[in-house]
């Protein structure tokens, strides 16, 4: 059985650590105390919250996490009365929010096992709400399980870490990610070791990649950048593309949610059953989530910006590959020709500075630096010789 732990990919170092913790947890011997506090930490994409969730499945699953029984299917869809997973679309996660998801697990366990909160962005916890949860979580003889999630040991107050067991998961290989795409997606074998190759180790990425066609011209004109530098005007114009690209593709996921979500409150307000106006207290609400809605775009974009500078950094690197001789770990397997033209034509010298011009101008962004500006001086500095 565990089924629900075959879907980790590459994490099988930690999977045992789970199945035997899930076991020990309902024998019910006292001998064995349960740790209701646990911290997966993980690069994004290695699965941190995909791991959080099937360890919570194999909690109340009487199959110890079969994945096919209501339990357990329950528990993903957010139908469990036991198992809540917390997914935080704002930049934090307010002392309010906390104190009210506190209200709603104080409960004993409807089913008599566990009372599980997975926190898929333990990281976004203001300090306020993180003591809150410290408390909750040091309270004794509590029914409650916390799995947090992060993206490093750092991203959580040390209050809290030090109270929870740590689990580190790995980024997977560019094979189990490929492996996963051909059997569990059903896409095809090259185009699954393209995309695992360019994801570089993220799953969903690698997937959203292998089933969209416009992400994939997108990043096709991203990657043609560094051939196409030839003048300041080409420079700035590559700046340009860039950020155009990442602002399109960023808008096309905040969109049709923003809608939704808007769409979701004026019902909650009673929109459609009166078919007038809505009343003040709606419109000041519609006009918070706005508001809401306007800071993750912002951070959509840049975080879609990063994702480009990311991908164009692999030319470079590539180009340092081919110039070392080392032609078996390219990602851009596409791009071969030009990557080896690239290389016969430029030292490894300068493609390296090349890269750290990247890495600084994306710290520079991630420091609220103006995006345009910011791609525009990049842009330069890679035209250079
Ligand atoms: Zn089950």
């Amino acid at each position: 059985m565990s089924f629900v732990f075959d879907e980790l990919v590459g994490q099988e170092h930690i999977i045992d650590i789970l199945k035997s913790a899930a076991a020990d947890s309902r024998t019910g011997s006292e001998s064995q105390e349960m740790t209701h506090a646990w911290l997966f930490t993980g690069p994004p994409g290695s699965g941190r919250s995909s791991a959080a969730v099937a360890f919570a499945q194999a909690l109340i699953c009487p199959n110890q996490g079969c994945g096919t029984c209501n339990e357990c299917q329950s528990a993903v869809t957010g139908g469990h009365p036991d198992v809540e997973i917390i997914r935080t679309e704002g930049l934090s996660i307010k002392v309010e929010e906390l104190r009210e998801l506190l209200t709603r697990v104080a409960w004993a366990p409807s089913m008599g096992g566990w009372r599980i909160v997975v926190m898929e962005d333990a990281d976004r916890l203001t300090e306020s709400a993180a003591n809150a949860l410290l408390k909750a979580i040091e309270e004794p003889g509590t029914r409650t399980v916390w799995l947090l999630c992060a993206p490093t040991l750092h991203d959580v107050l040390p209050t809290i870490r030090s109270r929870c067991r740590h689990l580190q998961l790995r980024t997977p290989s560019i094979d189990a990610v490929k492996d996963v795409l051909i059997n569990r997606d059903k896409i095809s074998a090259s185009m699954a070791d393209f995309a695992a190759r360019v994801s570089q180790g993220h799953i969903g990425r690698a997937k959203y990649f292998a089933n969209n066609e416009s992400v994939r011209s997108n990043r096709n004109v991203i990657m043609q950048l560094p051939l196409q530098l030839g003048s300041l005007a080409a420079a700035l114009q590559a700046a340009q593309t860039l950020v155009d690209i990442a602002t399109e593709e960023a808008n096309r996921t905040s969109e049709s949610r923003d809608e939704m979500e808007i769409e979701k409150l004026e019902e909650a307000y009673g929109k459609g059953a009166t078919g007038r106006g809505m009343a003040t207290g709606a419109a000041k609400a519609v006009k918070e989530l706005e508001k809401e809605q306007k800071s993750r775009a912002t951070r959509l974009v840049r975080d879609s910006i990063d994702g480009a500078l990311l991908d164009l950094a692999t030319f470079y690197r590539d180009v340092m590959m081919v110039q070392s001789d080392n032609r078996d770990a390219l990602i851009n397997t596409d791009l071969q020709t030009q990557i080896e033209n690239f290389a016969a034509s430029t030292s490894s010298h300068s493609n390296l500075s090349k890269i750290n011009a990247i890495m600084q101008a994306r710290t520079d962004l991630a420091h609220n630096a103006a995006p345009l500006v910011t791609c525009e001086a990049l842009m330069c500095q890679l035209a250079r010789k």
